[in-house]
């Protein structure tokens, strides 16, 4: 067996090449820090990607994991199991939802989701009732339907051809929505706040009139809740926030803090279509993921939690607004809860990855959703302190980016 030793160079030799990882190999975390292979330490301000809600090695949701490790892991869906059943029953009491369906990923939720939506129409609609509806830009998943759900054809060139019924219209465009929704429409899949797509929240007014237009064509309302649910936006759910309900939720990276794990909430009258044999999963309401995701569902379900993200939030604002105040890279500062985007100045559009990689240069780990948009989604516990250290960091890293690497000056760029 070959014992040289493990590097990230080895990514290159043994992985397939469709992530370009950064240059450290993290290998244990506690909170919101991070030490890598050197022992070099960083302050985590990207979760993972809006995963690990309550940071690195929560104590509870460890004791979680290694009590039910030591009991059982899987049985498969031929037998319910005990963490399964509380969890579901948990999300019914906190959520609009009488259903619950688990699986193990975002993009494998909106599959189910989307399935669903069309086994219903199928059911109380007939064969014509098929179009999704789905907004640009927005992103669900990387399955073949939810990628061509998602419509980026910088996910979907190469992979055609895409399985056909789905229609595109801009976010945020409620008159775009209302000129091509008709009763052939069987769904429309909304992201409340969009993650990867920059960080856009929807409006009020959008979001209602989504939910009228649905109901006046009896189409099913999706929340792909998969990066703004878990108590990111500062509520349980955002839809909460919002004050509008939707007929199925998508959940997942933060449900279960880390551990992989994913759920579709939906009502009994919807769920009814999902006959036996219908739809399944092997790992679905696995044991495992379903005892730790429940013990991060009692956390993040606390009124003191979700108040301390709104608290954060305003810390983070604040404490960005300053570092713009000096160097006015960030043409805006958005977002809700722990969920913020800072979108670049017209002068250093394109170089999103730069300011990760500058963050990464001073022990900070940070996100971009887009070339234009640096992400942060931390730990919605991370302690005030290291709010500062980060942001401390990250003034360092722009200092140094904006020192070392100016930007290309715009009216050169125009003369030419
Ligand atoms: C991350 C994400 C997904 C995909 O989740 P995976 O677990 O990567 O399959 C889907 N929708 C949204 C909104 C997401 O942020």
């Amino acid at each position: 067996m070959n014992q040289s030793p493990i590097t990230r160079a080895l990514f290159d030799d043994v992985m397939t090449p469709n992530y370009a990882p950064a240059a450290i190999v993290p290998v244990c975390g506690e909170g919101s820090r991070l030490w890598d292979q050197e022992g070099r330490d960083y302050i985590d301000f990207a979760g993972g990607i809006a995963v690990t809600v309550l940071g690195h090695a929560h104590p509870k949701l460890v004791a979680a994991l290694t009590e039910q490790g030591q009991k059982l892991w899987h049985v498969s869906n031929v037998l319910v199991n005990e963490p399964a059943l509380k969890l579901a029953r948990r999300l019914c009491e906190l959520t609009f939802a009488e259903r619950v369906f688990f699986a193990n990923s975002g993009a494998e939720a909106n599959e189910a989701a989307l399935k669903l939506a069309r086994k219903y129409a199928t059911d109380h609609g007939g064969p014509d009732k098929r179009e999704i509806i789905a907004f640009t830009p927005s992103f669900h998943g990387r399955t073949l339907f939810t990628v061509t759900v998602g419509g980026q054809a910088k996910y979907t060139e190469g992979f055609e051809p895409l399985p056909p019924g789905i229609t595109h219209v801009p976010f945020n465009d409620l008159p775009a929505l209302a000129a091509v929704i008709s009763d052939r429409t069987c769904a429309v899949i909304v992201e409340p706040v969009l993650g990867e797509s920059g960080v856009v929240s929807a409006t009020q007014e959008f979001l209602e009139g989504v939910r009228a237009l649905c109901d006046q064509h009896r189409a099913l309302l999706i929340f792909d809740e998969v990066q703004t649910g878990n108590g990111r936006t500062g509520h349980l759910y955002a839809y909460m926030g919002y004050g509008v309900t939707p007929d199925i939720l998508t959940t997942a990276k933060g449900l279960g803090g880390g551990f992989p794990i994913s759920a579709m909430l939906t009502t009994s009258t919807i769920a009814a279509s999902l006959t036996v044999g219908s739809h399944g999963t092997t790992y679905g309401g696995n044991p495992l993921a379903c005892a730790v995701a429940g013990a991060a569902l009692e956390l993040l379900a606390d009124p003191a939690l979700l108040a301390g993200v709104r608290h954060k939030h305003e810390r983070f604002l604040a404490g960005l607004h300053r570092i713009n105040q000096r160097f006015k890279v960030f043409r805006e500062l958005r977002g809700k809860g722990l969920l913020l985007g800072c979108e670049l100045t017209e002068a250093w559009h394109g170089r999103s990855r730069d300011f990760i990689k500058a963050a990464l240069e001073e022990g900070l780990l940070v996100l971009v959703a887009g070339p234009d948009v640096v992400r942060l989604a931390p730990s919605l516990i991370i302690p005030d302190e290291l709010i500062e250290a980060g942001l401390q960091r990250f003034e360092q890293a722009i200092a140094r980016l904006v020192s070392e690497t100016a930007p290309v000056n715009q009216e050169v760029v125009d003369a030419r």
